[in-house]
């Protein structure tokens, strides 16, 4: 079902409406704004829903003849299926997530795509992409989340704390979400930021002392969500010696534009999401500086930004590609935890989440997700990955983020 959002949300989304600089029409004008970030009760239907990720995922299994094995590894706290679908018999491993916050939609449909494409094509690319890559998918990775059409899991801190009685006088951590926000209401159905509640220890046990922690700390496998992917990528850890690359897809504002121009970025890209551990910012995790590998994770966005720009020959929207951010802190993330453990990371930020966006270019941000996700395996199956320079992923333009730049410290949207 989805919910109703919570309007009047005043202080909530205050500084986040913005207008870029090259709008003439003033906000009180009778038309709307070219552009919002006003939280909005927009419809999802045509995106991906629960129900039909199951129909999808047995579908491609069927008609894939064996090369698309489906598995389910864990269930969600409200008991929907955890699903991953693997294809391809290459020795590196290429574990890709979608829509750890249930707002973020592109992700699951280019996913679904990709395995479908190197399921079922017999084309060249897609048999050398299966012969050199083991590429591993969990299209929706917090399915209540998704069902609820909001960034926070469903769950309560107090069925935290009866799995994890070691907790039970530990304070609710920063992330629980109990308010409004993105114009949904928590305070009847709390849940949590699950993108935070990652750790680069994967055999972290909670522990009270450690909460209610902070986005610049490591988060603590509480959930039942990050903890099936905890599993999936020690275990794939354990059949190939290392998980060489992990993608992660998420959605972000809706207004950033190309600096510069008036264009809205369609996509920004990252490698980058905690200091390096050989440095003394990072030294709160020196322990992983042998596998820590920040010039793979460049190489790996380069491989898909420049996919993306030779792109824009069939729509200039592919163009539109901006750097995220790099002022990032985030070991309780997936990329960051993941990263530290020797996997290169890339982070797709994709215009819009469906509270001020919905359904809106749906097609072509699928489109585009889909072409940076092929860019990077293409990349990786034939070995160029290794020739690209990574000083070109310095020159990806950075993000006008207009009046939101002036945010501290840059979270994951
Ligand atoms: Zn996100």
């Amino acid at each position: 079902m989805h919910r109703m959002r919570v309007l009047a949300l005043a202080a909530v989304v205050a500084g986040a409406a913005f207008v870029p600089a090259t709008t003439t029409a003033p906000l009180s004008s009778a038309a709307p704004p070219p552009c919002s970030e006003e939280p909005r009760e927009n419809p999802i239907s045509e995106f991906t829903s629960y129900d039909e990720l199951l129909v999808e995922l047995d579908r491609i299994e069927r008609v894939s003849a064996g090369r698309v094995v489906v598995e389910k590894i864990g269930e969600s706290n409200r008991g929907r299926d955890m699903l991953l679908a693997r294809v391809g018999t290459g020795p590196k491993v290429v574990l890709i997530t979608a829509e750890i916050h249930g707002n973020e939609k592109t992700g699951p449909d280019a996913a679904l795509d990709i395995i479908d494409y190197l399921g079922t094509s017999n084309s060249a690319h897609a048999r050398r992409i299966r012969e050199q890559l083991t590429v591993v998918a969990m299209p929706k990775i917090n399915p209540d989340a998704g069902a609820l059409d909001r960034r926070g899991n469903d769950m309560t801190w107090e069925e935290a704390q009866a799995r994890f009685p070691q907790l039970a006088t530990a304070q609710a951590p920063w992330n629980y979400y109990t308010e409004p926000r993105q114009g949904d209401d928590y305070s009847q159905r709390p849940g949590f930021d699950v993108n935070r509640d990652y750790n680069p220890d994967l055999d972290y046990q909670p522990q009270p002392q450690d909460f209610p922690g902070a986005s610049d700390k490591p988060g603590w496998f509480i959930s039942p969500e990050t903890q099936a992917v905890r599993d999936v990528y020690r275990s794939l850890r354990d059949e190939f010696g290392a998980v060489d690359t992990y993608i992660d897809l998420h959605h972000q504002g809706a207004c950033y534009t190309v600096p510069g121009t008036d264009r809205f970025v369609t996509m920004s890209l990252s490698g980058k999401f905690v200091a390096d551990p050989a440095t003394p910012e990072g030294s709160a995790y020196a322990e992983f500086a042998d596998t820590f590998r920040p010039e793979y994770s460049k190489q790996l966005n380069v491989a898909a930004y420049n996919a993306l720009q030779a792109a824009a020959n069939q729509n200039p929207d592919f163009g539109n590609i901006t750097l995220y951010p790099q002022d990032t802190n985030l070991p309780g993330t997936g990329l960051g935890s993941f990263q530290l453990n020797g996997s290169g990371a890339v982070l797709f930020e994709v215009r819009g989440q469906t509270q001020n966006l919905g359904e809106q270019h749906r097609g072509m941000l699928t489109r585009t997700v889909y072409i940076g996700l092929d860019g990077i395996l293409s990349s990786i199956a034939s070995g160029q990955v290794d020739n690209l320079d990574p000083a070109d992923y310095d020159r990806i333009p950075p993000t006008d983020r207009g009046q939101q730049a002036k945010s501290a410290i840059t979270e994951i949207e």
